[in-house]
């Protein structure tokens, strides 16, 4: 080892005399003492570690005092935090799903602060239930008779079966075995909910005559699956929600009906081919399932609505106690639910309805005003809109491209994938997309109240 190394080695600060540097004052102040020594302790192995590998650094007290604070910093930094989605993907599951409207936020905010009346009702004075608070507002909605919440349409549909098909055969066409993502698939969940899947028709085409054939004495329902991320095009055929209905009634089933999305407003104008939970009702489901934070743009939960008898055995079914909501998710289907008071209201308050039906020529001007801020301050980076597909996301509405617009934004002085990986690492991360050589940020999923911190971090990153 070179004679310099050995001598920065033997001249690594003190952690005391580290510690009494002016640098620390306010942090000693801040945070108990061993959580500092534990920072200025990591500092100097830090710097132990840079002169073994024979970087050139500055073995100064401060120096040292100097990455204690910064390892301070990165150590409050939180694992969940908030980002900006510049990626264009309205229900991007990676980044949380559905933002919930700002008065559902702070609703939900004042009842996590509080006692509240989860299983209390005050007017008697007595024990409540859970359930109460949102079913008759489901039920207004949706046209169901019943309703309940639990914890995502995932385990709503593994209760479904468990509570009213256990050990007997449930008819399901070939078209419908959906996957959906990580280790949730239709035949899968069958078995763990101890149904027997019994597939009917092909991939591409099912008849009505294949489930009247596969109906027998041990069939306990006929379900459908909404194919809601993906569709099968070109020579096919499904049965319709109201012929199956009738099929599984003329035999005393249940006609079970896995929607998946849970989209309330008819939205066919904007483009959105998916069914509506009130149109699955009229088609005669009995048992609607859905998710509560993609199309509803709610928080995370599956909603089973349907015919009072089912929801009844749901309600008693040991699962719901196990996969029941907590009063904070229950707050925010109550807030979301009241919003659809309003249908017009609804598409501008629920951000998910409102970045999906918001128009084109609207999301132009919001990223033309943009690149022309950016443009201003003189970055060093080359500014323009681009003309982009966006997406629904969450696996919803897959055929639908969201007609879109981002700034396209080519750095001077640094590759496109080393700014969008400053961007992420920014106080808020951002997330961007990179297309041919630009970074894109889509301005349909960046809300109004994000851009300034949006233009700052790219001032900082790209000045
Ligand atoms: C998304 C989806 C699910 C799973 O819902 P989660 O709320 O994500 O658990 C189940 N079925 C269908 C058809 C879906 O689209």
């Amino acid at each position: 080892m070179a004679d310099i190394s050995k001598e920065k080695l033997r001249n690594l600060p003190k952690v005391d005399q580290v510690l009494s540097r002016p640098e620390l004052s306010v942090a000693l102040e801040d945070h108990p003492r061993e959580t500092v020594v534990e920072a200025v302790r990591g500092a100097v192995a830090d710097m132990r570690k840079a002169i073994l590998e024979g970087r050139d650094i500055n073995v100064s007290e401060e120096t040292a005092a100097n990455i204690a604070l910064y390892r301070l910093e990165k150590s409050e930094v939180r694992s969940l935090r908030r980002v900006i989605n510049g990626t264009g993907i309205v229900l991007h599951t990676n980044l949380g799903r559905a933002r919930l409207p700002r008065s559902v936020a702070e609703a939900v905010s004042s009842i996590a602060q509080g006692y509240s009346t989860l299983e209390y009702d005050v007017e008697k004075g007595v024990r409540g239930s859970r359930h109460d608070h949102i079913n008759k507002l489901i039920c207004r909605i949706t046209g169901a008779e019943d309703a309940i919440a639990i914890n995502n349409n995932a385990a709503a549909t593994l209760m479904v079966l468990m509570a009213l098909a256990h050990r007997k055969e449930v008819v399901v066409s070939r078209g419908e075995l959906v996957e959906i993502g990580g280790a949730f698939r239709v035949p899968d969940i069958m078995k763990v909910g101890g149904t027997i899947l019994k597939e009917v028709g092909t991939t591409n085409k099912t008849h009505l005559y294949d489930y009247e054939r596969a109906i027998g004495e041990n069939t306990g329902a006929v379900m459908k699956v909404h194919t809601s991320n993906y569709r099968i095009l070109g020579f096919t055929e499904d049965v319709p929600a109201e012929q199956l209905a009738k099929l599984a009634h003329d035999n005393g089933l249940p006609m079970i009906y896995d929607l998946g999305s849970g989209l309330i407003l008819d939205l066919q104008s904007y483009g959105l081919d998916e069914p509506t939970v009130a149109s699955a009702f009229k088609a005669g489901a009995d048992v609607v399932l859905f998710s509560g934070d993609k199309l509803l743009g709610g928080p995370q939960a599956g909603i089973i609505a349907g015919k009072k008898q089912y929801i009844d055995i749901l309600k008693k079914h040991p699962l719901a106690r196990a996969m029941r909501l907590d009063k904070m998710t229950l707050c925010a289907l109550e807030e979301t639910f009241r919003i659809y008071e309003d249908p017009e209201n609804a598409k501008k308050e629920i951000p998910v309805l409102n970045m999906i039906t918001r128009p084109a020529d609207e999301v132009r001007t919001k990223a033309a005003r943009f690149a022309g801020r950016l443009r201003n301050v003189g970055i060093s980076a080359d500014i323009s809109i681009m003309h982009g597909i966006g997406r629904v996301g969450g696996g919803s509405a897959p055929m639908l491209n969201l007609d879109t617009w981002a700034v396209a934004i080519v750095p001077q002085k640094m590759s496109v994938d080393k700014l969008a990986e400053s961007l992420r690492g920014w106080v808020v991360p951002i997330i961007s997309h990179v297309q041919d050589g630009c970074l894109l940020l889509d301005m349909r999923t960046i809300a109004d109240d994000e851009l300034d911190v949006t233009a700052r971090a790219l001032i900082d990153i790209l000045v």
